[in-house]
């Protein structure tokens, strides 16, 4: 683990949670985290870095709609459906809508981009896409299914950027970084002035990880989780780097609300349930769907009083005062 806290520096740690599970079953070890004390982000004792935590990363990490099984694949159709084509609607909401960059002003990449479908989605709009994601099998999907603008790539690695950008996305990747603050610096350095950074990360300080506590899915992500930040942390991070408007701004209701079914019912979590038999599989995903549908209200309500409930967005600006 790192000594000092990787979003504020500071090197007073408090014991949080110890002898946390994997939730996929894949690490046999137990993980420990803890709380750095100035600014209240998590910490986990995993990997020296990314690379290392590959091994835990399971072939089916990601969403994809083909199966083996019929049933499974009519199966994941609907939930594409329901879950996953808002969600990447959002992400286009927020380009045009929260922070507002007209298509014409640049190209949008996505780090992480997983299988292209945010970028494909936004690139439908008239915007110039691009993305980096480091699974092979989702690079060649992009590139070979989508016609995208995608290449392998370790984020870890020195040089990744090399063009300037006036959008870029990390979606659900800097809580699997052991040196989030390196990749954000590349960020930074990659836009152009009056540009946007825009993070999707677990939130520390939010409702559902004060009530759930050890049992919180994202806790029980680890080893491939090595932090997750509070809206202090990474407002510290960001400020510290350059970025000057910094935004925070919930994630859809639907994935906060997903957030607290699956810390309730893990046996629905997308690995589990397709390693199982496939109605038992597909049980366990109609479980999740009606707990989800249960906490969707709250989620809504709370989030519209700006209460944080799991998972939230950061968009920060790289202002353009030394143009
Ligand atoms: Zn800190």
């Amino acid at each position: 683990m790192n000594n000092q806290c990787v979003y504020c520096d500071s090197d007073k740690f408090k014991l949080c949670f110890s002898n946390v599970e994997d939730r996929l079953g894949i690490s046999k070890r137990l993980w420990t985290w803890m709380r750095c004390v100035n600014c209240g982000s998590l910490q986990c004792d995993s990997l020296a870095t990314f690379s290392e935590s590959v091994l835990y990363y399971p072939k089916q990490y990601h969403f994809s709609i083909n199966s083996k099984s019929k049933l499974r694949t009519l199966w994941n159709i609907l939930e594409c459906k329901i879950f996953y084509q808002p969600v990447l609607e959002y992400s286009l909401r927020i380009l045009k809508s929260i922070i507002d960059v007209k298509p014409e002003k640049g190209t949008v990449l996505d780090i992480g981009c997983g299988n292209g479908s945010r970028i494909s989605k936004i690139s439908s709009y008239g915007y110039v896409v691009e993305g980096i994601d480091f699974v092979e099998e989702n690079v060649y999907y992009a590139k070979n299914k989508l016609k995208l603008n995608v290449r392998q790539a370790d984020i870890e690695a020195e040089g990744i950027l090399s063009k300037i950008y006036s959008v870029i996305m990390v979606f659900w990747v800097l809580e699997h970084l052991v040196k989030p603050k390196e990749l954000i610096k590349k960020v930074y350095t990659a836009l152009l002035p009056g540009g946007w950074g825009i993070f999707a990360v677990p939130l520390a300080d939010s409702l559902s990880s004060a009530l759930l506590g050890k049992s919180w899915t994202q806790i029980k992500e680890a080893p491939r989780h090595t932090n997750i930040p509070t809206q202090k942390g990474m407002v510290l991070l960001l400020n510290s780097l350059g970025f000057e408007k910094v935004r925070i701004i919930p994630a859809l209701p639907i994935e906060s609300a997903v957030d607290i079914a699956l810390s309730l019912w893990p046996r629905g979590l997308l690995f589990k349930s397709i390693n199982r038999n496939v109605f038992l599989g597909i049980a366990d995903r109609i479980i999740v769907g009606i707990l989800t549908a249960v906490f969707f209200i709250p989620v809504f309500l709370l989030n519209a009083i700006y209460i944080k409930t799991g998972l939230v967005i950061f968009c920060a600006q790289k202002t353009d005062r030394y143009l």
